[in-house]
């Protein structure tokens, strides 16, 4: 199968060689090299099994994470990348684990429960047994409304297994999603026009300093409370009350659980909490709903860690030559959340960059511009870590840092497993050309070509980060596969989950695209002071971290 598929790939490819890019130079013997080391000696798989089965999964603050990163700049280095380091940023709260963690209904059943513990939570003291109580909140409460309908509850809530809110009823999907979208889907994005906003003829002037972050409004009774406001509120009654353990339904198809966070970031906040999957859940719910007593034991071990306060962000490089001072940077994101080993999410991510350094330093490549590989933590908290790092390295374009000029590129993948099928730069329409006509030769590896975007707008995933600075981020537009489906922040977010074909192709287009961009006379265009789009007016501020709602884009597609 692999063998036959290598012959197919080697057709296509002397095929696609009669072909010659309209104006770019593109190396063509080079990239010839990197397919033959992108497929013969690829390591991406090894990569990614070390980052999901041994330090998976690797939440933002945790050891895991922070050993992911130490290892990683050993194994760069050990593939002739320079300079590997951790670079510190302040994430400002302690990390969280999970440990272990158990749940049964020991009456008047007895089985086993699948769930996740929320992120951020406390454990339990030990193994702890209760009866089930169903809660049913209140439509878009007050705080009022919430603590008058919370109060009566105070004495029964003590000592119990609190479920809260009916099960949602997951319908079953009769018309599946495609997992590969076709050439004609894809060409529609790439042709569509430029998301973004007009040249920025007024734009406000920026603050010197970031400024310090706004507190979180204090809702008034009559405003209904936002859902933070909400969860922060039932929680506390909860831990006031005694309540042993909090239950949340995952409210997804075949036992699929998304766990995030409590949104304060602290256990002393929150009851020992879990997310169960719907199936259980809704078992549960049914049998105290007949008038049956419902007997649940959990036992659940969570740790914080203080150090966690600081994370990193992971960096290495292979020096340039005639214009090292010039930088090409690739990316994705290192920390995951917890549910599953994190791998398409965005493991994969990282072992893909990684690999294409690799397959660069293997290939003999001497980049003319420095080239660095960037893994970043904080991601799942709100871009916090690629935030930080273009902070403090870059500025913005309103007020850059010397480093802002010479920037030519920044490189992310973080949409699944899915091969790359074009790119989104952010940059007046040349950018888009260099890059298509870059790519151009490399159609049979899935890659189609590549799009613009004028928009700063912050969100999605790292590369944001960067056009929010006026700097070229380029994000990969991928093939679906299951990532919204099924592994997206989920408890099947695992090694398992991996295309090998898929991951090996993205390796050797982003080695291809980012050879390209360290070779060429000129650097990537960039928008020029009259073009450059405005920054988003919200995004004037220090970025705040989105407890409930993950930062990762829903949908796949970038403009
Ligand atoms: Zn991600």
């Amino acid at each position: 199968m692999r063998k036959a598929t290598t012959v197919v790939v080697v057709a296509l490819v002397v095929a696609a060689f009669a072909r010659t890019a309209a104006e770019e130079r593109v190396d063509l013997d080079m990239f010839w090299k990197f397919r033959q080391e992108g497929i013969g000696n690829s390591k991406v798989l090894e990569t990614l099994h070390v980052l999901t089965d041994v330090y998976g999964p690797r939440m933002t603050g945790s050891p895991n994470l922070k050993a992911a990163g130490e290892w990683a700049i050993g194994q760069m280095h050990a593939w002739g990348l320079k300079q590997g380091r951790l670079e510190p940023w302040d994430f400002n709260r302690d990390g969280w684990t999970n440990e272990r963690l158990t749940a049964h209904i020991v009456s008047p059943v007895k089985d086993a429960l699948v769930v996740e513990a929320l992120g951020w939570t406390p454990g339990t003291s030990g193994a702890v047994r209760g009866s089930a109580m169903q809660m049913t909140l209140p439509q878009r409460p007050t705080r009022a409304a919430l603590t008058a309908y919370l109060e009566p509850l105070k004495a029964s809530v003590k000592g119990k297994m609190v479920l809260v809110g009916a099960p949602q009823q997951v319908l079953v999907t009769f018309s599946k999603p495609a997992l590969r979208r076709d050439d004609s889907d894809v060409m529609n994005t790439l042709n569509a026009a430029p998301a973004g906003g007009p040249p920025q003829q007024q734009a406000p002037a920026p603050a010197a300093q970031p400024p310090a972050a706004t507190p979180p409004a204090q809702p008034t009774d009559e405003q209904p409370l936002n859902n933070n406001q909400l969860q922060q509120q039932l929680n506390q009654f909860l831990v006031d009350s005694g309540a042993l353990v909090r239950i949340n339904d995952a409210g997804r198809d075949h036992g699929q659980i998304r766990a995030f966070n409590n949104p304060a970031y602290d256990v002393a906040k929150a009851p020992p909490t879990v997310v169960m999957r719907n199936e259980d859940y809704g078992r549960i719910w049914r049998l105290a709903a007949d008038g049956r007593t419902v007997d649940l034991e959990f036992d659940i071990v969570n740790r914080t860690h203080p150090e966690g306060r600081t994370s990193y962000n992971v960096i290495a490089e292979i020096p340039g030559t005639d214009k090292a001072d010039e930088v090409v940077m690739l990316g994705g994101h290192l920390d995951s959340w917890h549910a599953g080993t994190g791998a398409t999410d965005n493991a994969i991510g990282c072992a893909i960059m990684m690999e294409a350094a690799r397959i660069l330093t293997a290939t003999g490549a001497k980049p003319r511009r420095t080239v660095r590989v960037a893994l970043w933590s904080g991601e799942e908290q709100g871009l916090l870590g690629s935030q930080a790092y273009v902070r403090e390295h870059f500025g913005t374009v309103e007020q850059p840092k010397p480093e802002h000029a010479k920037f030519a590129g920044y490189f992310n993948v973080d949409n699944g497993t899915g091969h790359v099928r074009g790119w989104t730069v952010f940059g007046p329409p040349a950018a888009g050309t260099i890059l298509r006509e870059a790519v151009a030769s490399l159609k049979d590896l899935g890659v189609m070509g590549a799009t613009t975007t004028r928009s700063r707008q912050r969100g999605g995933t790292d590369h944001t980060s960067f056009n929010e600075a006026g700097l070229p981020g380029i994000g990969a537009i991928q093939d679906p596969i299951e990532y919204q489906t099924y592994t997206w922040h989920t408890n099947l977010d695992t090694y398992e989950r991996i295309v090998e074909d898929d991951v090996k192709k993205t390796a050797i287009v982003v080695a291809s695209a980012v050879y390209h961009l360290a070779m060429r006379d000129e650097p990537l265009p960039r928008f020029t002071k009259d073009e450059m789009p405005r920054r988003p007016q919200q995004q004037q501020q220090q970025p705040q971290p989105q407890p409930s709602a993950p930062a990762v884009a829903p949908t796949p597609v970038t403009r």
